[in-house]
């Protein structure tokens, strides 16, 4: 969470609406952050945790309606705002899915939690972010929790859409709705953020629409790791389905496999480009001018023609079920294997 990923959010209506909220001080004891994955939305309900708990607020420094907007805690330094961004307010409690879910334990951790006295906070803050990753007992026991809402406490929830969660859990909550980032807006901010040249800058916001949430821009060191692995995919890629390699045997392949494998903390994100560098190749059928990779125009004009449609959604499911495997752990090597397999097939 960075000074940057804040300005990206600025020009969201969202944060207009949440600054309404905040400056009447009618907060809504449950909201629901609605928008694709990497527009924000967990950053925004972090913002709102620290504005209803600055300390500036608190002791009256900001004290003007105007001033009441939710930006103002943007680099913040006061001792509630730095503990929230660190993960560390007794008072602000998140809820996300590990291995793939949300489950009833975790749910009732919350419970216990919310039963006892806030320790410090003027609200406490529940975060449920990918919300719609809880199964039909967590879902159950938030439920409860809504229909009786501990005093001075305001849930958020994030999902991809409200039809994504119970009826019952989405009706209780105000939705608060998320645009997607404009590419070139996210890129000119990183540019002059990361001192980047306008090509990279290009690049990250490409990676950042067709991987959201993989790279960590504050880390020069990550940065440079997801610039070369794309490059190094995107060239394996090309080679793999165009069959330039005539070499190209079962070995190359699992060789392919077992680098993606090997290199575990990149292969959500690798997984991530594979598919969209393959949707890109069903796009430029229909609408060249939409396609996501930009920069490898031509090797996509010159391998879209080689497959048929069909064929390229059976590789993205592939990737899918990739994709499903790391999530949940299982098998992961033979079914990047089958992946592989699936890519080259003509
Ligand atoms: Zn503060």
């Amino acid at each position: 969470m960075s000074v940057t990923d804040f300005q990206i959010l600025q020009e969201q209506r969202a944060l207009r609406i949440l600054s309404v909220f905040f400056g009447k001080e009618n907060v809504p004891h449950a909201l629901l952050f609605t928008g694709i994955h990497g527009v924000g939305k967990r950053t925004a309900a972090l913002m709102f945790a620290m504005a209803c708990n600055c300390r500036r607020f608190a002791d009256g420094t900001v004290q003007s309606r105007v001033d009441r907007d939710v930006m103002t805690v943007v680099g913040c330094d006061c001792k509630a705002c730095r503990k929230i961004l660190s993960g560390n307010h007794p008072d602000i409690h998140r809820v996300a899915p590990s291995g793939g879910m949300i489950r009833i334990d975790r749910v009732r951790e919350l419970r216990h939690s919310l039963s006892l006295k806030p320790y410090e906070a003027s609200l406490r803050i529940v975060i449920v972010e990918q919300a719609q990753t809880m199964n039909p007992e967590a879902s159950n026991a938030l439920l409860k929790i809504l229909e009786e809402p501990p005093d001075r406490t305001i849930f958020i929830l994030t999902a991809l859409t409200p039809g994504d969660l119970l009826p019952t859990i989405a009706s209780r909550c105000i939705n608060v709705r998320f645009d997607p980032v404009p590419r070139r807006r996210r890129a000119a901010v990183w540019r002059a953020k990361y001192d980047l040249t306008s090509v990279e800058a290009d690049l990250f916001a490409i990676m950042a629409e067709g991987s959201p949430g993989r790279i960590n821009m504050d880390s020069p060191a990550d940065r440079k790791a997801w610039l070369r692995r794309r490059k190094w995919l995107l060239n394996r890629l090309s080679e793999i389905t165009s069959g330039t390699d005539r070499d190209l045997a079962v070995n190359g392949l699992m060789a392919f496999a077992e680098r993606l494998f090997r290199e575990k903390a990149l292969i959500d994100g690798s997984l991530d480009m594979i598919r969209s560098f393959l949707r890109d190749l069903i796009i430029f059928k229909h609408a060249p001018e939409k396609i996501l990779n930009e920069d490898v125009l031509s090797d996509i004009r010159r391998i879209s023609i080689i497959f048929t449609e069909k064929s390229l959604l059976s590789k993205i499911e592939a990737v899918n079920a990739a994709q499903k495997a790391v999530g949940s752990n299982a098998n992961i090597r033979l079914t990047l294997e089958v992946m592989v397999l699936q890519l080259a097939k003509k």
